[in-house]
């Protein structure tokens, strides 16, 4: 059976001098959030997977990229830039010949942005072809990447997910799927993960489920998605999410389900609700839309303040505003109009870029604003460019007052699961009292949810201290895997400190 790979041939691909140095954990660097798409069995696969990656764009901008399975060759598209950029054109789809398909879009901050990073990622194995991509990021990446490069690994990437790639070439396992698995038990940290081999589709997702992935059936095919827009869009039905450290083998006979893993109580990422989830997936049952209006509604309750009008920043603002509105008996209003035609503020990779980025995305809407008392809310504040920008916005439209309200609890800790939220210095929470954060911010008022409001929000009763039932680190520093990579460079930059002194 062929393994061979071709495509790419479009492409510029470019090598940066020191791989590692695109692997700096302190350095605001390479931390992705991504989508992840996959079909199997389909006549017109790559094409399914292009409609599902395009359902995905929110999750990841910089790049996209699908590989296909003809039954002789992995075909290879990656490009940079957006799905509709290059996979709306019948071309690139012809070149992705073959019923499946796996695809990837890829959202990273700053550090390179090289096509040898752009996903799905393929190898040639000795059991045969293997292509993958990743949704999350490991915390011992690095730690393994290190070790396997001593040893002799020559990595064509320096993204951590080539990890998997090279345990999986070096295991003494026969069959690919128990190869696979070898490889995950390696792992540690976040990954919602899905595969291609020359007779099987493979989903799994880490052991606490931190990353979502669900199951879906489109005429007797099935489909792998990071989120149910995706299955929307293509008219697939939903199956089921994947569960923590569940893996899906898919092939001509079904889908067989393994549980690789102790069992352990699954652990989901808070922020996909607060901010990353398109508003109309369902991520493990609950609307993401709902979640983040009762967020809206939590924290009017929590924090309310008289005003005239609650307005959102669009669009991440949007439902809790709704929420907080008709919780609070405050007109809703779109005070602030945004312009869909550029990027996430986060995709721009330097912060002079980032902060021109929020002008050119919000506009104030004068008439709704001009001599009211406004409540503006947003999901959340991470390093504060777009709060100070849009609070002067309103009130160059000449806002009487300026209440800020965010449907999330402050981000006083980073993330190392495939969020962007920077170093803890970057962070303006982590910095600065609220009352300071208002006074930079230039607000009357500042409020931000609580935990406990953010836990109520998602229908728990309140936060289980022993057996938190969310990831949400971000806002209580509670980190569910070890952080290896992290210790190893503190350890390092602590010896450096030792021999410096
Ligand atoms: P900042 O301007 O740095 O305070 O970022 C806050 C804004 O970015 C809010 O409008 C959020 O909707 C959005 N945001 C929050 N988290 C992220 C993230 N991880 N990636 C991209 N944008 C984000």
């Amino acid at each position: 059976m062929g393994g061979v790979i071709q495509g790419d041939s479009h492409s510029v691909d470019s090598f940066c001098a020191d791989p590692s140095a695109d692997l700096d954990l302190e350095g605001d660097r390479l931390r992705e959030e991504c989508g992840v798409f996959g079909v199997f069995g389909h006549p017109e696969a790559a094409a399914v997977a292009a409609l599902g990656l395009h359902a995905l764009q929110h999750r990841g901008q910089e790049a996209a990229g699908i590989v296909s399975f003809d039954g002789q060759r992995y075909n290879s598209e990656r490009r940079l830039g957006l799905v509709g950029d290059h996979f709306s054109k019948a071309s690139t789809i012809e070149r992705l010949p073959g019923d499946s398909a796996i695809g990837h879009v890829r959202y990273s901050t700053t550090g390179e942005t090289i096509l040898r990073n752009v996903q799905p990622l393929f190898a040639e194995l000795n059991s045969g072809g293997f292509s993958v991509a990743h949704n999350g990021n490991l915390t011992n990446g690095l730690t393994l990447r290190r070790d396997l490069v001593q040893s002799g690994a020559i990595y064509q990437s320096t993204s951590d997910t080539e990890v998997i790639l090279h345990l999986m070439a070096r295991s003494r396992k026969l069959r690919i799927v128990e190869r696979f698995i070898e490889a995950l038990r390696a792992l540690e940290g976040s990954y919602a993960l899905v595969a291609l081999t020359n007779t099987m589709m493979i989903g799994a997702r880490d052991p606490l489920g931190i990353r979502p992935l669900v199951l879906g059936e489109l005429e007797g095919h099935y489909i792998l998605a990071s989120e149910t827009c995706a299955l929307d869009i293509i008219g697939a039905r939903f199956v089921r999410d994947v569960e923590n450290g569940e893996v899906v083998v898919i092939s001509k006979d079904g889908v067989e389900s393994l549980h690789p893993f102790p069992p352990r109580p699954m652990r989901p990422c808070i922020f996909e609700y607060i901010y990353f989830a398109r508003p109309d997936s369902v991520v493990h049952g609950r609307s993401v839309y709902d979640v983040r209006k009762n967020m809206g509604a939590e924290l009017a309750r929590e924090s309310g303040v008289s005003a005239d009008v609650v307005v959102p920043v669009p669009d991440s603002g949007v439902p809790a505003a709704i929420g907080y509105a008709q919780a609070s008996g405050v007109p809703f209003e779109l005070g602030i109009i945004r312009n869909h035609y550029v990027g996430r503020t986060f995709i721009q990779p330097t912060q002079t870029v980032r902060e021109l980025g929020v002008r050119l995305k919000h506009s104030a809407n004068r008439a709704v604003v001009a001599g009211k008392r406004i409540v503006l809310i947003d999901d959340s504040i991470v390093r504060g460019t777009t709060s100070v920008k849009i609070v002067q916005m309103m009130r160059d439209a000449g806002a009487r007052e300026v209440h800020f309200r965010i449907s999330s609890p402050p981000i006083m800790y980073p993330d190392y699961y495939g969020i962007d939220t920077p170093v803890r210095e970057n962070l303006l929470a982590a910095t600065h009292t609220l009352d300071e954060m208002r006074a930079y911010i230039g607000c009357d008022s500042l409020a931000f949810l609580s935990v406990e409001g953010t836990y109520r929000a998602m229908g728990e009763g309140s936060r289980d201290p022993q057996r938190p039932q969310f990831t949400d680190h971000c806002f209580t520093g509670d980190y569910p895997t070890s952080l290896t990579d992290l210790a190893g460079e503190t350890k390092s930059q602590l010896s450096l400190l030792a021999e410096a002194s």
